[in-house]
């Protein structure tokens, strides 16, 4: 049964969200204003809570916090400590962190829970190699000077996320922030901001100083403005679409801000005519449906050999014929629904588009309004799709995969790259040769070889081109959020 407006995250009954508030200076906060925003849970329409919109002056009181927590930094070793042990609560409380990103963005809650062990390895990882942000001496030849380079923190950093990893995104920032020993001002999306609540029930728990980590709940423009034109915020670390990536390079050039950018992809899946298409069809599944499709590094453009398209179609519509769409929470569910009704009309606007240009369908019933199907698009498979369709020039975010054609390895390298994006890619051939000279050419920031696995905590995950700039993950992500300053050894 729909709850109905105006219950606020209780309703939820979930432990971990005690009170449904922004944190600011180690306090629970709303907004100055009393003004809230609703969130849905896009699988029944139910309204789960209605969290505070903040705006600028909580904004600037969260930069006054961080900036008065750097007036006491903190060691190597009491970071170490709370990198852990932020691992391990995440990884004791996966069930009900996942149960409530499954309720706020939908995904199956054994996905979830993915999601939020993932969260837990790159926390796990920061505090492991920690160490490599110690200071360390230089030796300058020919004068036989002695210098030493020191880590410093880059100072007061925002961290803004998008709704399709409530939790994963902020903990590849968040972990490297603190190590770094920076203070932080987490921004997540406004549809899941209830996952990031949790967490931060999870944080205040700890000893972490008043001011260290901060959370603002709201409207973006006004909280990014502020972000974007305060002097004491030195980077600010974003997940989200290109579009607003953009916009924050415009909003900050004046002010010199560093910028990790990590935008949209466009991602191609290589199937050459020697590959094992049993495992290629198993892996384009894992990667294309994990959260309806809307990833980053989902396959956006499968491109098949000529030779063997017709047996990997087959294949691929086996397998998704017996995807079980519902809600997340449902033990059998494969896939969820779409974050909202845009998202549904998207995915519906590409398949559509395909079709009137000469696409056909293999699998997916063809919806004519999203009202009937809530936000639960059925999982699509085209054929005969071809580079003037909007399915292969925009993300689709949705589960629609799209099969193109290829006949050599260097249409496969020109195709693969023609896109403005260059965040993930996946080449599937038994033959390594070929498979080193493809990935070589190919502009991607992370390629899978007969794998469509995504980024690790341990690897530098980050993209080329408009998919932006800067690393996260490995030792990479670990010294995004430092400055080396270099000085005369004493
Ligand atoms: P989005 O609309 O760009 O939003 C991302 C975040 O930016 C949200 O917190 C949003 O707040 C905030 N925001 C919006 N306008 C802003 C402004 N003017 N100033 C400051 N912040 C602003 O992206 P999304 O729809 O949430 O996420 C989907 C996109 O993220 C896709 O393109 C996907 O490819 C990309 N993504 C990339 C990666 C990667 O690692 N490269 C990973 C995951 C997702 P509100 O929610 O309050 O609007």
């Amino acid at each position: 049964m729909p709850l109905p407006p105006g219950q606020n995250a209780r309703a939820l009954r979930s432990p971990l969200i005690d009170p449904d508030l922004g944190y600011i200076a180690g306090q629970w906060v709303g907004a100055d204003s009393g003004k809230t925003v609703a969130v849905i849970n896009p699988a029944t329409g139910e309204h789960l809570a209605d969290v505070p919109n903040m705006g600028k002056d909580e904004t600037l009181r969260a930069v006054s916090a961080g900036e008065q927590s750097l007036k006491a930094p903190t060691t190597i070793d009491q970071r170490r400590g709370w990198l852990l042990k932020i691992a391990q609560r995440l990884k004791d409380n996966k069930e009900e962190l996942g149960r409530i990103i499954t309720l706020e963005h939908g995904k199956p809650w054994k996905e979830a829970q993915g999601e939020v062990e993932y969260a837990a390895g790159f926390f796990q990882y920061c505090g492991e190699h920690i160490d490599a942000l110690k200071s360390h001496p230089l030796k300058e030849r020919p004068r036989n000077h002695d210098w030493t380079v020191h880590y410093r923190p880059a100072g007061v950093v925002a961290l803004i996320t998008p709704w399709n990893f409530p939790i994963a995104m902020l903990a590849k920032k968040l972990s490297a922030a603190l190590a770094a020993d920076c203070a932080s001002i987490a921004k997540p999306a406004s549809k899941t901001p209830l996952t990031m609540i949790a967490f931060f029930t999870l944080l205040a728990k700890l000893d972490l100083p008043a001011g260290k980590v901060n959370l603002l709940i709201g409207s973006p423009q006004t909280i990014g403005d502020v972000l974007c034109q305060h002097p004491s915020v030195r980077l600010i670390s974003f997940t989200g679409s290109t579009e607003v990536g953009r916009l924050l390079l415009h909003n900050t050039a004046d002010y010199v801000k560093r910028l990790t950018l990590e935008l949209g992809g466009n991602a191609p899946f290589i199937v050459f005519d020697d590959a094992d298409l049993d495992a290629a069809a198993d892996h384009l599944m894992a990667n294309k449906f994990r959260g309806s499709g809307q990833t980053c590094v989902c396959a956006n453009r499968v491109y098949v050999h000529r030779l063997v398209v017709d047996a990997f179609a087959q294949k691929l519509a086996q397998r998704v014929k017996k995807l079980k769409v519902g809600n997340g929470l449902e033990p059998d569910t494969d896939i969820g629904p779409l974050i909202d009704e845009n998202a549904f009309k998207k995915v519906k606007r590409h398949v559509d588009d395909a079709i009137a240009k000469g696409a056909l369908r293999v699998v997916g019933e063809a919806p004519t309004s999203q009202g009937e199907w809530g936000n639960f698009f059925p999982p699509t498979v085209l054929r005969n799709v071809t580079k003037e369709m909007a399915c292969v020039n925009e993300e689709t975010f949705g589960p629609l995969v799209p099969l193109l054609e290829f006949e050599t390895e260097a249409q496969a390298i020109e195709r693969g790259n023609d896109t403005e994006y260059g965040l993930a890619a996946y080449v599937f051939t038994k033959d390594t040769a070929r498979a080193q000279r493809v990935i070589r050419g190919l502009r991607f920031g992370h390629v899978g070889h007969n794998t469509g696995t995504g980024p690790a905590p341990e690897a530098p995950f980050g993209g080329m081109k408009q998919s932006g700039f800067g690393r996260e993950g490995g030792r990479e992500g670990l010294f995004e959020f430092v400055e080396p300053q270099t000085v005369p050894a004493l």
